[in-house]
């Protein structure tokens, strides 16, 4: 699935912030898209000990930050052949929690993984930045990251999204209209004047596979949403609504969508499916009753029971959905 990296390790402790050092990267975004290198847009990116090309911008590329550390370097020297002492970490202007002024341009800080931190930039940085790059990287769908390949930039990036997405919805208090300022303490924006906390949008979701072990042959209830331009096989899937717990909800969706009752919820894996905003929890159960469906007509195009032999081979293997039809597929389930 799209956030199984490893050996590759993520690491998102808010206390972990440092300041951007050669190497590092960049992922901008702009109403879901991403500032990727242009030959590499259509084709698999890159991480850096594999051949040495980046899919994303290092932070080095950018010339506001060149000439921000070379300024950096003169004055060090200067201040050395001075005799004084040093004062100011050289690198970065801490300008506010995890947000870097550097020159012309402010990167704040995601995350790292493995040793290279990543780090976005909003606003007119972004637009500088991106305007700067404009002859060798340019602004991808979002989408694009599905087959993107290594999995673990096609993870940060998809991640990177998210947290921008975030960040831009949240200039203002939504309670008093104040200019919202980053915690010092988490990863949350704080209102200064109503005290107002903001954190990160994650929306719990469940994907169901119900299945019907009455006959011989076990079968599996495979959908399709309408009105989306992603044609292939699906499971049940919905959000969770205020006040229910996610069992509520895996017996909920069922019914709206497909009119059925179910028993026996076993729960298989979480996913984080930043496309959407979600967490994902994925649950296998049974058929309780009746195998009649009844579509719910604005959320699905289709419904069918599958038997193992019948079910389509999947091509993609990023998604919780198609790993949980696949365990199905080759009767782990
Ligand atoms: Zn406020």
């Amino acid at each position: 699935m799209i956030q199984d990296i490893a050996p590759h390790v993520y690491d998102n402790a808010f206390a972990v912030r440092r300041t951007p050092q050669e190497g590092d990267l960049l992922i901008l975004c702009r109403e879901g898209e991403l500032l990727l290198r242009k030959e590499q847009a259509a084709a698999p990116a890159a991480w850096p000990e594999e051949d040495g090309t980046l899919s994303f911008p290092a932070v080095q590329d950018i010339p506001d930050v060149r000439a921000f550390w070379r300024e950096c370097r003169e004055q060090d020297q200067a201040e050395q052949d001075a005799g004084d002492e040093q004062t100011e970490p050289r690198g970065g202007d801490r300008a506010e929690n995890g947000f870097y002024r550097m020159g012309g341009v402010t990167l704040v800080y995601l995350f790292c993984i493995d040793r290279v931190a990543f780090y976005g930039a909003d606003g007119g940085s972004r637009d500088r930045i991106a305007g700067a790059l404009a002859g060798e990287y340019g602004w991808v769908p979002s989408r694009k990251l599905r087959n993107a390949q290594p999995n673990v930039l096609a993870y940060a990036g998809v991640t990177a999204l998210q947290l921008a997405r975030w960040r831009e919805e949240h200039h203002f208090c939504g309670k008093c209209g104040e200019k919202m300022r980053p915690s010092e303490t988490e990863r949350a924006y704080v209102c200064p004047s109503c005290g107002l906390a903001v954190y990160p949008k994650i929306s719990p979701a469940v994907i169901v596979a119900v299945i019907d072990r009455r006959k011989e042959e076990p079968r599996i209830l495979l959908t399709k949403y309408a009105g989306r331009t992603y044609a292939n096989y699906a499971l049940i899937a919905g959000f969770a609504e205020i006040g229910e717990t996610i069992e509520d909800t895996v017996h909920r969706e069922v019914m709206e969508e497909v009119g059925l009752h179910v028993k026996n919820l076993r729960f298989y894996k979480s996913q984080p499916w930043s496309f959407s905003d979600s967490l994902l929890m994925g649950f296998y159960c049974e058929l309780d009753g009746s195998s009649q469906i009844h579509l719910q007509a604005e959320e699905l195009a289709l419904g069918e029971w599958k038997t193992r032999e019948e079910m389509p081979v999947r091509s993609s293997d990023i998604s919780l959905t198609s790993e949980m039809m696949e365990r199905f597929r080759q009767g782990l389930v």
